[in-house]
């Protein structure tokens, strides 16, 4: 076994965006040798790491040289060089989460297929390779509206997703490859965030709720302990160990899930990462999702996945309207109420919607913690 406190072990990581950043404090806490490599000079992740490298995640050769420096790789992007990390892999470096298993997440329509053949639920769905094929299903009634249109790649944060309730949203479908998705009227949208480690042990955080923004179509708050009933979450967490089981992943792998009226909880999509769904777990658990993903990916014991207090996360995000260098206005105030804890990610740049930062209020009460999160959002602006 390795030791990795105070050593010459070296950890890459793939990406030095906010998950990078607050990966580094887990790698700090311990002194772990960390790299990264990120496209921006002045990332998030550029000052708590060892050694900063500059390169296009994109690129063969910026990923296979940075592999190259390393004892062991991880991502906090999926949006990564696979060739590179396959021959990498190849060579003898271990890379978790595994290539394999970045190339079955990268394409929606690879993911949904997966979750198929492999018996998890999830709305129906069928793949179209165009526009005017997509369209074609939509005229005959055989994907009648409303109906999700997902592109197969390049879609983030609910850009590339587009719900189509009548002819004028189906301007929206882009012409490229992608799916058609039955429209699922959920109660509430859940997420669990598991560990598998290499031994094939898991260990999931209890279920949370997420609260979305209602134009923008992104993440607003999430609300731990959920106040579903306790068969329900210990339905979603062992729906998630299946999910981390099925892809034999190593690492963290975050799971999107829809609570219907009836009980049934399906996939809607999962990410082998660290998640905007478990920054709660920095205050409110015993262990983090960050320090949690070190665990498992360095092979050491998996830790207590428990609530310490309820928490409730509001993501800060650039408000409409303005571009440019950011300020934020607002939180002094808020600092001085119990429980708030602001992290600012460190991106000089705001634009409409771009996560910025986000709060974690923790309270002993989760009603209380929701109320202080919305005067959170309502105070706090992120301006140019
Ligand atoms: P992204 O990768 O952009 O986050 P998602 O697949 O998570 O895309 O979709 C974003 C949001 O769109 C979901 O959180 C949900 O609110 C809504 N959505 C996606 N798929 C469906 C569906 N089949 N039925 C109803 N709502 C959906």
């Amino acid at each position: 076994m390795n030791d990795y406190f105070s050593s010459d072990f070296k950890l890459g990581v793939l990406g030095g965006g906010q998950l990078g950043k607050m990966l580094l404090s887990e790698t700090r806490k311990y002194d772990i040798h960390t790299c990264v490599l990120d496209p921006a000079a002045d990332a998030p992740g550029r000052l708590a790491c060892n050694e900063f490298f500059q390169g296009d995640l994109k690129d063969f050769d910026a990923v296979y040289n940075f592999g190259k420096k390393v004892d062991l790789l991880t991502i906090e992007i999926e949006a990564v060089n696979i060739e590179a990390l396959e021959k990498l892999e190849e060579e003898g470096l271990e890379i978790h989460p595994s290539p394999r298993i970045l190339k079955l997440i990268q394409d929606k329509t690879v993911q949904k297929q997966f979750y198929k053949d492999n018996n998890i639920p999830t709305s129906d769905f069928e793949i179209f390779n165009n526009k005017a094929d997509t369209l074609l299903a939509i005229a005959n009634r055989d994907w009648p509206m409303p109906v999700v249109w997902k592109a197969a790649t390049g879609g983030y944060d609910g850009f590339g997703v587009n719900i189509c309730r009548n002819q004028e949203d189906l301007q929206n479908v882009g012409d490229q490859k992608g799916l058609l998705e039955e429209m699922v009227p959920f109660e509430k949208e859940l997420a669990v965030v598991v560990a598998r480690n290499k031994k094939g042990e898991t260990r999931s955080f209890p279920v949370v709720e997420m609260e979305f923004h209602p134009t923008a179509n992104q993440v607003e708050f999430v609300i731990a302990p959920s106040s579903i009933s306790e068969d329900l979450k210990e339905k979603a967490q062992k729906l998630a160990e299946q999910v981390a089981d099925a892809f034999e992943l190593c690492g963290i792998l975050a799971v999107e899930m829809f609570l219907t009226k009836e009980g049934e909880i399906l996939v809607n999509e999962v990410a082998p990462r660290t998640h905007n769904s478990g920054h709660l777990t920095i205050e409110s658990n015993y262990t983090s999702q960050f320090e949690q993903h070190l665990r498992a990916i360095l092979n050491l014991p998996l830790g207590s996945t428990d609530i310490k207090t309820a928490g409730v996360m509001a993501n800060l995000v650039g408000t409409e309207g303005f571009t440019g260098n950011v300020i934020y206005e607002g939180y002094q105030d808020l600092m001085a109420l119990d429980g708030v804890n602001i992290h600012i990610y460190g991106k000089k740049e705001t634009r409409p919607f771009r996560k910025m930062g986000h709060v974690t209020v923790i309270n002993k009460d989760v009603k209380e913690a929701r109320k202080i999160a919305g005067l959170v959002k309502d105070k706090i602006s992120v301006k140019a």
